[in-house]
């Protein structure tokens, strides 16, 4: 608990009182972010997606898009494009997953005890929209400088490769 600074389950429901329908929905709204209905992501998301990012599904691995990509760029949020990963974090876990060793940035991402399934694992969401990136290890020895694992699905995140970039980073 107190690693995870912000409380998951200390959401207020906001909106509460407004006319028509009230969808009351269970930990999806946080301040200050990305708010969308439930209705909305149904609309905007493929299926897949929405089963993804939405109701924390997983994709099956070795099937996604980007789990052997070596392109340069950054990964967004496939649901509301907030950079998360970039390739120069990107690794070869041979997990069937894009695999990071960290994220983009800290705060782009939050963290959620995940204890379903039987185990001990903590979520990955992004930070701005609250959907379902995948789950983070650590200590697997994989030779990464932190030892770490996000392990994300593909279908969550969408590859902005470098070339494509509008405002590209001077790099060597
Ligand atoms: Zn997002």
């Amino acid at each position: 608990m107190s690693i995870f600074g912000n409380s998951i389950f200390g959401n207020k429901a906001a909106g509460v009182g407004g006319a028509g329908e009230s969808t009351a929905q269970e930990g999806a709204a946080q301040e200050g972010t990305v708010q969308k209905s439930d209705a909305q992501w149904r609309e905007e998301l493929t299926p897949e997606e929405y089963h993804v990012l939405r109701q924390a599904g997983t994709e099956r691995p070795y099937t996604g898009e980007y789990w052997d990509t070596h392109t340069e760029g950054v990964y967004q949020c496939r649901a509301c494009g907030a950079e998360l990963f970039t390739s120069n974090e990107k690794f070869d876990s041979h997990c069937g997953w894009p695999s990071f060793w960290a994220p983009l940035a800290e705060g782009n991402v939050r963290y959620i005890h995940d204890r379903t399934l039987g185990m001990e694992r903590i979520e990955v969401r992004c930070a701005s929209c609250d959907s379902h990136l995948g789950h983070v290890f650590e200590g697997e020895g994989y030779g990464t400088p932190t030892d770490q694992r996000y392990c994300i699905n593909s279908v969550s995140l969408r590859l902005v490769a470098k070339d494509a970039e509008p405002e590209g980073t001077p790099q060597s």
